[in-house]
């Protein structure tokens, strides 16, 4: 059993540390008033050295919580090195300014429960030392959370002191691009901007990005693409979900145009089953076809498939368990912006796309794992399993363009029922 709970951490904007995502995200590994040294979370006797004992033996962390939690993963292994973080997500605020309807902060703020938080400057500094002097490597720090980071005034500040403190980490953010682009950004040292624009206009961005301006977010994408960086540029990422307002051929080529003449690196179409979802474009294949009939250059679409994206997934997990080879990567990713930045004079975007991580694999090595447990007389820790598999099944599915549930013997046959009827019948 693997989870990303031990190979990264989440820093909220309250200055809590919360159990990596989804499910667990409600849960703190630290608090925010934790004194003494706060890279204590990530050792052997800290929040992540203690999920990693309970994965290596099978267990569930949090036997409450992590059979509702997508992040547990059955196709790898459990991966703990303290002194090696893989990703550091700092949240710098809670907060939005929109209202994307499927969003928890939206439900949040309906629900009148946000407690608005803006992460304190201070507060990341003495992080980051403490990181820093017990000798942990970052490989990447992402600005990113349930929020906005536009909204806090003070986000550029932080993102410089994330680059001074691991100047060889790569830093990116994650924006609705809802904001002015001061002269800190220029300075800043963020090495990739993902703007999350999931439309071609005013009349298609406002459809699900609520509150949103499209004029605003072009400027900010654009300046950030062509912006006066004293090094290297940034590499800008135009996250593009794919709904069902925004799909038309004519739109696809219009994102296209924008693309190129604002001098973004990569037009990233995102496939989600969430919200108005594309029922025309719902699979790579789908997508090429469409944008073969818009008339893009061929050359530069570049479409993963799911099995691409898995692959990614593991070579990433090969990397964490090797400092020789984290190191290798390391220096080839510093060599890659000197490469890109020669080669992007008047160069095009590459065209590619995302998916939600594919789960059948996964769940079918849950049950596979569930039925050794039984097996071994552990019929607490299989139930547990069972229940995991059962609550991602409830979910709905995307399948030829609407959104339907599967059931058990559909997904897994008689897998399903072995394990249900194992974990019944022995008491
Ligand atoms: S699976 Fe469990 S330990 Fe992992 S993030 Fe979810 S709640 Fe936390
Ligand atoms: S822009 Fe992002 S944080 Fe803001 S409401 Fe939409 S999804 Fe949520």
């Amino acid at each position: 059993m693997y989870c990303p709970a031990t190979t990264c951490l989440f820093l909220r904007a309250d200055g809590s540390v919360a159990c990596w995502d989804d499910a667990g995200c409600a849960t703190s590994l630290q608090a925010a008033d934790q004194g003494g040294d706060l890279s204590a979370v990530y050792t052997h006797e800290g929040g992540c050295g203690r999920i990693f004992e309970a994965l290596s033996h099978g267990r569930m962390p949090f036997p409450e919580i992590c059979p509702r939690c997508l992040c547990l993963s059955f196709t790898a292994k459990p991966a703990f090195d303290c002194e090696l973080l893989d990703l550091l997500q700092i949240e710098p605020s809670n907060d939005c300014s929109l209202a994307c309807p499927c969003c928890e902060v939206t439900g949040r703020r309906l629900a009148g429960t946000l407690r608005p938080a803006l992460l304190d400057h201070d507060l990341l500094r003495r992080f980051l030392s403490d990181f820093m002097h017990r000798g942990v490597t970052i490989r990447r720090i992402d600005f990113q959370g349930h929020g906005e980071p536009l909204t806090h005034p003070g986000l550029w500040k932080l993102v410089r002191l994330a680059k001074d403190f691991f100047p060889e980490a790569c830093t990116s953010i994650c924006t609705n691009a809802q904001g002015d682009v001061p002269p800190e950004a220029f300075d800043s040292g963020i090495d990739q901007i993902d703007c999350a624009i999931d439309g071609v206009d005013q009349e298609s961005l406002s459809r699900y990005r609520i509150g949103g301006d499209f004029a605003r977010a072009f400027g900010f994408m654009k300046r950030m693409a062509g912006g006066p960086f004293p090094g290297t540029r940034p590499r800008v990422v135009w996250r593009y979900l794919l709904f069902e307002h925004n799909d038309g051929q004519e739109q696809l080529r219009k994102a296209w145009d924008i693309a190129s003449g604002a001098g973004v690196g990569e037009l990233r179409f995102i496939f989600t089953d969430t919200g108005p979802f594309s029922r025309r474009i719902g699979s790579p294949g789908d997508l090429a076809r469409a944008l073969d009939s818009a008339g893009l250059p061929g050359g530069r679409i570049r479409l993963g498939t799911r099995r691409s994206r898995e692959c990614r997934e593991d070579l990433r997990q090969m990397l964490y368990r090797s400092r020789l080879l984290t190191r290798l990567a390391g220096r080839c990713w510093r060599a890659r912006p000197e490469r890109m930045a020669a080669s992007r004079s008047g160069s095009l975007p590459a065209v590619t796309c995302d998916f939600h991580a594919s789960e059948a694999g996964n769940l079918r090595k849950a049950l596979v794992l569930g039925a050794d447990l039984v097996r071994s007389g552990r019929k607490g820790d299989a139930a547990l399993i069972l229940s995991h598999v059962d609550f991602m099944l409830a979910r709905p599915v995307i399948q030829g363009g609407a959104r339907r549930r599967r059931s058990a013997a559909e997904a897994f046959g008689r897998l399903h029922d072995d394990l249900a009827k194992s974990v019944r019948s022995r008491t």
